[in-house]
């Protein structure tokens, strides 16, 4: 609140940058809501005309804000690999990372040569899934994103960048080996739809059959759709909530 001798009373709320001294106890929105994130003591922080004011906050315990019931099996292979998962994305161990809805992908142009591989790759998951995907034009605003891009390595590579602690903001990257040459022949569109894969959310290689059990040694025979494990895997990631935590009897809790 600013005052003014001649206007009075004037709400900085919108005008002010906030941030926090301890993100892991509450963090803060662009406009100024502070959301709690784990029990703890910060300060939330409000600078505006060279001015900083910081009001301390007690976060008491973490309530429940959705709750919910999946079935066993595939909350079982939701925790192993994506929950749990060791090594690839595992950012937010403990709760489900995926994407926000609709997944949005960027192909960069030094994807060129090869044609129209991550169209096709995500045609099968969506055909699978029904998930909604959707190519975006340009690279502006970093939210959501699958990047493609040429690699010198012998096999193609999906790194997940960064997440923000609700999920929201991820970057996958995407690179095949420049050696490879050009086109999408069905060992390149296997290698990308395997990628996307792991990009939906499927963060390691379960040996279930299809795209992602499929880059096994001499395994390249054709190309297949996801298996009947990895489409429900993927569906029933993305019915839960960003943020959500499974247990091993199917429940699933946002805190
Ligand atoms: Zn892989």
């Amino acid at each position: 609140m600013k005052y003014d001798p001649v206007l009075g009373k004037t709400d900085l709320t919108g005008s002010a940058t906030w941030s926090t001294s301890d993100a892991s106890v509450v963090v803060v929105s662009p406009a100024g809501l502070a959301i709690g994130v784990a029990a703890g003591k910060a300060d939330v922080l409000a600078a505006v005309e060279g001015l900083t004011a910081a009001i301390g906050v007690r976060v008491l315990s973490s309530p429940v804000l959705a709750a919910g019931q999946i079935e066993t099996e595939a909350a079982a292979d939701i925790i192993a690999y994506n929950q749990e998962a060791a090594g690839l994305g595992n950012f937010h161990k403990g709760t489900i990372t995926r994407f926000d809805l609709p997944v949005r992908v960027y192909v960069d142009p030094s994807f060129a040569p090869f044609a129209d591989c991550p169209q096709r790759a995500v045609k099968w998951w969506q055909s699978a899934t029904g998930l909604p995907i959707v190519f975006i034009d340009s690279n502006i605003e970093p939210r959501f994103q699958m990047l493609v891009r040429p690699m010198a390595d012998d096999r193609g590579v999906t790194s997940i960048d960064s997440v923000n602690l609700d999920n929201s903001f991820r970057t996958v990257t995407f690179r095949m080996p420049t050696s490879w040459g050009s086109g999408c022949p069905p060992p390149y569109e296997d290698s990308v739809t395997h990628e996307v894969g792991h990009a939906l959310g499927i963060l390691g290689h379960p040996d279930w059959g299809g795209v992602m059990a499929y880059l096994a040694p001499g395994a390249w025979t054709g190309v297949r759709p996801p298996s009947a494990r990895e489409a429900r895997f993927v569906v029933e990631l993305y019915k839960l909530p960003l943020g959500a935590h499974v247990e091993p009897d199917g429940t699933w809790l946002v805190r």
